[in-house]
């Protein structure tokens, strides 16, 4: 879905001969502005159900490529799903318990729009912020004043690293300041190192910040 541009390159300088499976066949892209432009949004492993069609897919073609070890791909695949189900039982009893007030969240990266459609979370990017540098004095008024009206309950600055300019937002704003979410890439160690331990902690992170009145 246009997540890993580089990797057609790496395919085509190999000159493999192995079939290229796209992983993300099936999923029903959001889409998403990118510099003005409308993209298809790749970040679709945030939805538990394309998670599943990803599963899907790769069980699929390494059948195709190894039959003679078909039962244990699926056994595999099917011990895999089941995790799956019981977190999307968690984010469903979790996510779902949030009183509909407490459903807004500013996040620096618009990476969570799949995951904010399948669960009910309002998933908003902070206007006019650039993500490559600290914001200036003049943004994040207007990061205030939009949270605010926006009436935001959590905010998520992934590019914001000094910590009194976060409690200035948060002091100003009324808005909680959550933790870190993880979008595109897993973590080298720690709960957030597989991609079910990385959902579950978004899901954690997400109740923590919401639940509170
Ligand atoms: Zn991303």
């Amino acid at each position: 879905m246009g997540f890993e541009p580089w990797l057609d390159r790496l395919v085509i300088s190999t000159e493999t001969k192995a079939p290229v499976i796209s992983a993300s066949q099936g999923v029903i892209p959001r889409s998403l502005d990118e510099d003005g432009e409308t993209v298809p949004d790749p970040h679709a492993w945030h939805n538990l159900a394309n998670a599943e069609l990803y599963i899907s897919n790769i069980t699929k073609a390494l059948i195709a490529a190894d039959p003679a070890n078909k039962a244990d791909y699926q056994r595999n695949s099917q011990a895999y799903l089941k995790q799956i189900y019981a977190l999307l039982a968690q984010a469903r009893a979790k996510l779902g318990s949030l009183p509909p007030g407490n459903r807004k969240i500013v996040t620096s990266h618009d990476a969570f729009g799949y995951l904010g459609q399948a669960y009910g979370i309002d998933f908003m990017a902070p206007q006019g912020l650039s993500t490559e540098r600290e914001p200036s004095a003049a943004e994040v008024a207007a990061l205030i004043t939009q949270i605010r009206q926006a009436k935001v309950k959590a905010v998520f600055m992934e590019n914001i690293k000094d910590s009194r300019l976060l409690k200035q937002i948060a002091d100003e704003s009324g808005a909680r300041i959550g933790g870190t979410l993880y979008s595109d890439a897993l973590a080298a160690t720690g709960p957030a190192s597989t991609f079910t331990g990385l959902f579950e902690y978004n899901i954690n992170t997400l109740y923590d910040a919401l639940s509170k009145p």
